[in-house]
């Protein structure tokens, strides 16, 4: 292959679904091996841009090439291109009724006729690059979540594909087994494998990517290396989109309140995000709540994280209060397990933040 030309090469792309124009006047081309991610608030366009690069959404106007092909021309062999073009879903998509074996080992013994021995011998050696060799011969409906999309990955390997479309591969997966999926796929963009990633997971794209497409309103609004979109972003809706700040509130009302679920809400919440905190911030709520705030109900709490500064609170916040429910024991305490403690007077109430 002539390594000038682009893998793929998108020009003036339109999609509209009826009256709604979806995608809108997109050019863009992928080089070998660029790890590209896609950014952006959900109903941006980015499913939809990823599903017109493999045809399961054909553009409404506009020319699609890959490797100096015209895909989007009529007539185009489909099943040529997607033999190149590999992709992995959400929903993982894999079919129940044959192990995970046969799941890898079907595309190729039919599509690219591999003799049988040949394509399990290489789904096996896939198998083991995604650490799941013990599962061959399992169903999907004995793995877990993460399991299922590693063999998801595996599948779309088998075709050798020359680049592999991801979107939201870890969206449905439980904060647990996010980290898994993701190294495996840290692990195919240090083998240089070409690929375009819809993710949510903002530090992995920040890490993982060569380049990052920040959509909105159906365009790729900015387009630039890591370092520019999370540092230096030109646009001010790139800069609120990085720079957004992940919430977990709680309303508490009465004592009555179910803590098993705070609990478990903040460890999910610290799992999803790597902070490894969970039980310090947890034991910290309880500190408040039943001791220095105990008396104050109704109270919301809130934890938040901005996932690039990597700052982390905690704010409880009392409605109709002008002063501080702290007195200076609580202060004391607080403050030895803390990097900060703020209070501050809020327009409807007041506020009592901890830096974590
Ligand atoms: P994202 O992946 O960024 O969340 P999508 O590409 O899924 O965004 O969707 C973009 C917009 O297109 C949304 O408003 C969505 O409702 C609409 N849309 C997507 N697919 C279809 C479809 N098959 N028919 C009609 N509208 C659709
Ligand atoms: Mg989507």
């Amino acid at each position: 292959m002539n390594k000038e030309q682009p893998i793929i090469s998108v020009s003036h792309v339109t999609k509209r679904f009826g009256e709604l124009e979806v995608l809108r006047d997109i050019s863009f081309e992928v080089h070998q091996g660029e790890v590209i991610s896609l950014i952006g608030s959900s109903g941006t366009g980015k499913s939809t841009l990823l599903r017109a690069l493999n045809m399961l959404e054909p553009p409404t106007s506009g020319e699609i090439y890959i490797d100096g092909e015209l895909i989007t021309a009529k007539g185009y062999p489909l099943h040529k291109m997607r033999q190149k073009i590999g992709m992995v879903f959400q929903s993982f998509n894999l079919f129940e009724h044959m192990t995970v074996l046969e799941n890898i080992t079907d595309a190729p013994i039919h599509l690219l006729r591999l003799p049988e021995v040949q394509a399990k011998e290489e789904a096996l050696a896939l198998l083991k690059k995604v650490g799941l060799v013990q599962k061959a011969d399992a169903y999907p409906s004995e793995l877990s979540g993460g399991q299922k999309q590693r063999v998801a990955i595996a599948r779309a390997l088998a075709m050798h594909p020359e680049v592999i479309l991801f979107d939201e591969p870890t969206s449905a997966l439980d904060p647990t087994m996010v980290g898994e999926v993701l190294s495996v796929i840290r692990q195919l963009a240090k083998s240089g494998l070409t690929m375009l990633i819809v993710t949510h997971e903002m530090r992995f794209a920040q890490d993982v990517s060569s380049r990052i497409f920040f959509m909105n309103e159906g365009r790729i609004y900015e387009d630039g290396q890591p370092e520019q979109i999370f540092e230096h972003p030109v646009h001010s809706a790139t800069k609120a989109f990085v720079q957004r700040i992940q919430k977990l509130v709680f309303e508490i009302d009465s004592d009555d309140f179910d803590y098993l679920q705070i609990h478990t809400g903040i460890n999910r919440f610290c799992i999803k995000y790597d902070l490894h905190m969970g039980e310090q911030a947890y034991a910290l709520v309880k500190e408040v709540l039943f001791t220095h705030m105990r008396e104050l109900r109704p109270l919301t709490l809130r934890m938040t994280h901005a996932e690039l500064a990597g700052v982390t609170s905690l704010d409880f916040m009392i409605e109709h209060i002008d002063h501080s429910p702290l007195n200076d024991a609580a202060r004391e305490s607080l403050r030895g397990q803390v990097k900060q403690l703020i209070e501050e007077p809020t327009t409807r109430g007041f506020r009592v933040k901890l830096l974590l």
